[in-house]
Order: C-alpha cells, then sequence, then structure tokens
C-alpha cells in the first residue's frame, strides 16, 4: 500500500481538518499524523500501533471511528480518546493484542453501568 491510499484511508483531523497520514516510526510502531493547525487539539499528539499488519489496520479503524464521533462534544471527546489511547498503551506493555483489550474494553464499559 502506497502512502498516497494510507492517507485516503484516514479520516482528516476533526478538529482542524488537516489530513492525516500514516507512517513506520522507530522500530516497530506504526503512527498517524497529521499537520496540524498550532491551536488543534491534537497539535502534539500522536497515536502509534504496533507494527503489524492488523494493527495498522485496527489504528486506522480506530483513528476513523474517534473522528467520526469528535463533532458531538470536542472536549469530551478528545478526553476519551486520550484516555483510551493511554489504557491500550498500557495493555500493550502488559502483551495484550488489540483484539484482547477491545474486549477488557467492553468489560470495563460494561462495568461502568453497575
Ligand atoms: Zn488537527
Amino acid at each position: 500500500m502506497n502512502i498516497e491510499q494510507e492517507r485516503a484511508d484516514l479520516l482528516p483531523c476533526p478538529f482542524c481538518g488537516c489530513s492525516m497520514s500514516m507512517s513506520a516510526v522507530a522500530r516497530d510502531w506504526w503512527r498517524v499524523a497529521g499537520d496540524h493547525d498550532d491551536d488543534c487539539i491534537l497539535y502534539d499528539q500522536r497515536h502509534d500501533a504496533p507494527q503489524s499488519d492488523d494493527q495498522k489496520q485496527a489504528l486506522i479503524e480506530a483513528w476513523n471511528s474517534r473522528a467520526a464521533l469528535q463533532s458531538q462534544d470536542r472536549d469530551e471527546g478528545y478526553r476519551a480518546m486520550a484516555a483510551e489511547y493511554q489504557r491500550w498503551i498500557d495493555a500493550y506493555h502488559q502483551g495484550m493484542d488489540y483484539e484482547d483489550f477491545l474486549k477488557k474494553e467492553a468489560r470495563r464499559i460494561e462495568g461502568e453501568g453497575e
């Protein structure tokens, strides 16, 4: 997949509207990043995932689902996005793959209703 195709797969930034692209960073991470406006809430934010084909697709889907939600409440949406991203990184360092993480997240969301 070339860069142009990857860019087309990603929704633009929900806050400033810049286009987003994915690149390989470090030795084994995918990163979603964009050329944000200086005052964009995501200006300094990067969204990374371990570098494997399924994680890459999961990252694209994760970004797009968040980007689609942002029009509702910017601050709340951003906080939820940042918190979930942090939980995913923690889970990754515990040896979890993204699928296990999503299952854990589903259980956590169920638990919140109690
Ligand atoms: Zn932006």
